[in-house]
């Protein structure tokens, strides 16, 4: 790939300034590809600051249709695209945003079959999900093709994020943190949820996908961020590997704490 010219020079020109970025950094970013799974609250802002910045292919997943009620939140829709496919409507919010970025736009519902293909083609996946059954397929197709995922989840005034890495042999996965069966879905169909939420932890994606891409940085490995919007406080609490988890324990052929501590 020959390198930046004169059009993206100015337009990564903040990022470039950074020394942790550069020409060098702008240009891995444009090489990578990271996949987003679900294009809702925490998809939108994730998937439009991953393509400001510059990352050269998107791919999206989402089966469902804008809806009236989903537009408080998920910003990359916009009003005119209610009925639309979530992905067709992110797809061309994204082109208007940086035609530079090639996104493929996936509108069926994934499952454990389909992702992990899908994750073996991408430098970095996110989490933008809201139910269990995708976040559980999406960590194993994560784990089994060695990409990094980025989690995160929001709900009333409440929200995480956390990194699972499966190439670090001490990294949880999302299933040591939430075993299969024990946690139920919780929608914010049912239970409500704030606006800028939404944007708050999507955008914290967008930053820990950002720096896995350019292995920049501490990533929030091993650490879960929590974020509670009415106090205006943060949490972090320590993760750790399940050595019984069914898929990075040592059933699974994952490395134990005992054997790499
Ligand atoms: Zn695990």
């Amino acid at each position: 790939m020959p390198g930046l010219d004169d059009n993206q020079l100015l337009r990564y020109s903040r990022q470039i300034l950074l020394p942790q970025i550069g020409v060098e950094g702008q240009e891995k970013l444009l090489r990578s590809t990271a996949l987003i799974v679900g294009v809702g609250g925490l998809g939108s802002p994730a998937s439009m600051y991953l393509a400001a910045s510059g990352v050269g292919r998107l791919i999206l997943a989402d089966d469902d249709v804008v809806d009236l009620s989903n537009l408080q939140r998920q910003i990359v829709h916009a009003s005119g695209a209610v009925g639309e496919a979530k992905t067709d409507s992110a797809t061309a919010r994204l082109a208007a945003l940086n035609p530079e970025v090639a996104v493929t736009a996936i509108s069926e519902r994934m499952n454990a079959e389909t992702l992990r293909p899908l994750a073996a083609r991408c430098d970095v996946v996110l989490d933008c999900s809201d139910n269990f059954e995708t976040r559980y397929a999406l960590n194993r197709a994560c784990r089994e093709a060695r990409v990094p995922l980025v989690s995160g989840a929001a709900i009333r005034m409440e929200g995480q994020i956390s990194v699972f890495a499966p190439s670090q042999p001490q990294s949880p996965c999302y299933q040591c943190l939430y075993p299969e069966g024990a946690a139920q879905d919780e929608g914010c169909v049912t239970t409500g949820i704030l606006s800028p939420l939404t944007g708050v932890i999507g955008s914290l994606q967008a930053i820990e996908a950002v720096k896995l891409l350019l292995g920049i940085g501490s990533a929030l490995i091993g650490r879960l961020l929590l974020f509670d919007a009415m106090k205006m406080q943060w949490r972090e609490v320590a993760l750790r590997k399940n050595p019984q988890c069914p898929v990075c324990g040592q059933a699974a052929g994952g490395l134990s704490d005992d054997t790499s501590s």
